[in-house]
């Protein structure tokens, strides 16, 4: 008898034994369908020399798996495949003369080894597949928490906008008929609503640019700006606040900084002003903060560095997430300008946004967070040095200004 006769041969015990051995699992009703399919193929596997024949049923196979064969560690379908061979194997012992179990089990080695390899293959692409999906739905559920944040920072940010608008209308008409019935305390009170209402202002506007930014709505008004007239005017603006803290605050004339370049003048302002309002926050009193700054290929860079207390490095990158607070929070005392005053942490996200919507990039470098030691921070900007806005028609109102400069180049 050759190979194939002795195999239909044992095609009912193995059928039966098959069936027996998966009893008690959880079986689909067309198991027996499908063992005597995987029965089918193993013989014309062996008949044509073409393991692949066995594919299809394995496949099939690989995609009933359920989630919680997918979720669990062990392998499933291998094993299941292993179990067979060795079922295989005692059923020839058990039907056959030795001879006979031996000449078959040769032909029938082969292929349940491909059917092991494959099945190991077919299982892993399987649990890839599930995580990757997995991933996708937790991804498409964080975006959706995402666009809920903006959304409410959108919404609070217009419905507070209203009443603060009274609050701002009603306190100027305040200041202005105070002088008729003024007494110190109704001075000290109308500035303290002042200060509270700019502060107010100042945080609805941050919400406002959060929103813009993560909808992607900032829009840039290109213009003339040299970075370095931006940079000291900065400086005069902030020398009240440097003082009171007794902190310098030095800017360099780097290179590129007195060049006319494409910006928006208001927006690169505010990204100074975040930078620097930080340093001032999270610099000793009587400490230092130097901005420099250097030329590369198409960019300007320009660094921001401090005697501060640091930033370690796991919060290098999430400093640039919305809502990021770092450090001790419980050192946190609140003020805009205090050392290490409190702020609703949107500063760094906003700067992020305005920079990278200007096409460039910001970081920071820190040795580490130490409020002892002060190891300081260096906040890095590169921006593109545009030699043209890239509106057609802002770019025709300073034709003039452009020109000149390629003449001059
Ligand atoms: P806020 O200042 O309102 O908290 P920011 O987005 O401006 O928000 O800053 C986020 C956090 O990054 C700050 O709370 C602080 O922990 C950290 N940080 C920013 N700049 C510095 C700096 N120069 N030195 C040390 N820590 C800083």
């Amino acid at each position: 008898m050759n190979e194939l006769d002795l195999l239909r041969n044992i095609r009912t015990a193995w059928v039966s034994r098959v069936l027996h051995m998966a009893r008690g699992t959880s079986l689909r009703d067309d198991f027996r369908d499908q063992i005597i399919q995987f029965f089918d193929k193993l013989e014309q596997a062996i008949e044509s020399g073409d393991n692949s024949w066995l594919d299809e049923v394995l496949i099939l196979w690989a995609s009933s798996l359920t989630q919680t064969d997918l979720e669990n560690e062990n392998v499933v379908l291998p094993e299941f495949i292993r179990e067979l061979s060795f079922l295989t194997y005692s059923v020839l012992r058990d039907n056959l003369s030795p001879d006979d179990a031996l000449t078959l089990f040769d032909v029938c080695y082969p292929v349940l080894n491909y059917a092991f390899e494959k099945s190991a293959q077919l299982e892993t692409k399987a649990r890839v597949a599930y995580v990757s999906n997995r991933l996708n739905q937790v991804q498409q559920t964080l975006e959706k928490l995402d666009q809920s944040k903006s959304d409410f920072i959108a919404v609070a940010a217009h419905e507070l906008k209203t009443p603060l608008t009274l609050i701002e209308g009603y306190t100027s008409m305040l200041k202005e008929i105070q002088p008729s019935y003024e007494t110190p305390q109704s001075t000290t009170l109308v500035e303290g609503i002042h200060t509270g209402v700019n502060r107010l202002r100042a945080i609805i506007d941050d919400m406002i640019d959060v929103s813009l930014i993560d909808n992607n709505l900032l829009n840039l008004n290109f213009q003339p700006v040299w970075l370095n007239r931006l940079l000291v005017s900065l400086k005069l603006e902030l020398e009240n606040i440097t003082r009171s803290r007794n902190q310098s605050l030095e800017i360099a004339d780097f290179p590129g900084g007195n060049e006319m370049i494409f910006g928006d003048p208001e927006r690169l302002l505010q990204v100074f002003r975040n930078i620097l309002m930080n340093a001032i926050k999270f610099t000793p009193d009587g400490g230092h903060i130097t901005v420099d700054g250097r030329k590369l290929p198409g960019f300007i860079e320009i660094t921001f560095h401090d005697s501060g207390i640091g930033i370690s490095l796991e919060d290098q990158q999430a400093i640039f997430e919305k809502f990021a607070r770092h450090g001790n929070s419980a050192l946190h005392s609140s003020g805009k300008t205090k050392f290490k005053g409190g702020g609703p942490g949107l500063g760094l996200h906003i700067a992020k946004g305005i920079v990278e919507a200007h096409g460039g990039a910001i970081w920071v470098e820190s040795p580490g967070y130490d409020e002892k030691e002060c190891p300081g921070s260096t906040f890095h900007l590169l921006l593109p040095a545009r030699q043209e806005p890239p509106d057609a028609k802002v770019a025709k109102v300073f034709a003039p200004l452009i020109q000149t400069k390629k003449t001059e180049g």
